[in-house]
């Protein structure tokens, strides 16, 4: 037998209250400012410049990236020191925005569900 799977809203809630609730949650899209895919990443490398260099002697220059995937390929771009704290932030709101963007499409979802399930009630 295969598993059903479960959904994540409970199916006596009505098109109304998905409907509310999903309009709660655009509501929420509204406060997103901007917002930039990938992770902070510090990488430590030598630059060659010199053999006097601290780098040579094993202290690396370390410096901050942002990783981020390009159709599940992972690039980097150099984030510069006085970017850094804003290039975190616009990083997290993307991960707010996504997690955001997931309960949205779920709603939907129910919603569809839902739908279905009045529909096939009366036909
Ligand atoms: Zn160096």
């Amino acid at each position: 037998m295969k598993a059903k799977p479960k959904p994540t809203y409970r199916l006596d809630r009505n098109i109304r209250w998905l409907t509310r609730r999903r309009d709660g949650l655009l509501k929420c899209l509204r406060v997103f400012g901007p917002v930039v895919s990938g992770s902070l990443v510090l990488i430590a490398r030598t630059c060659g410049n010199s053999a006097h260099c601290r780098c040579s002697r094993g202290e690396k220059h370390v410096s901050t990236y942002l990783s981020y995937a390009v159709r599940g390929k992972t690039k980097m771009v150099y984030v510069p020191v006085d970017l850094e704290k804003e290039v975190r932030a616009w990083s997290a709101q993307y991960k707010a925005l996504k997690e955001l963007i997931g309960q949205l499409c779920e709603l939907q979802r129910a919603i569809i569900r839902r739908h279905a399930q009045e529909r096939g009630r009366r036909p």
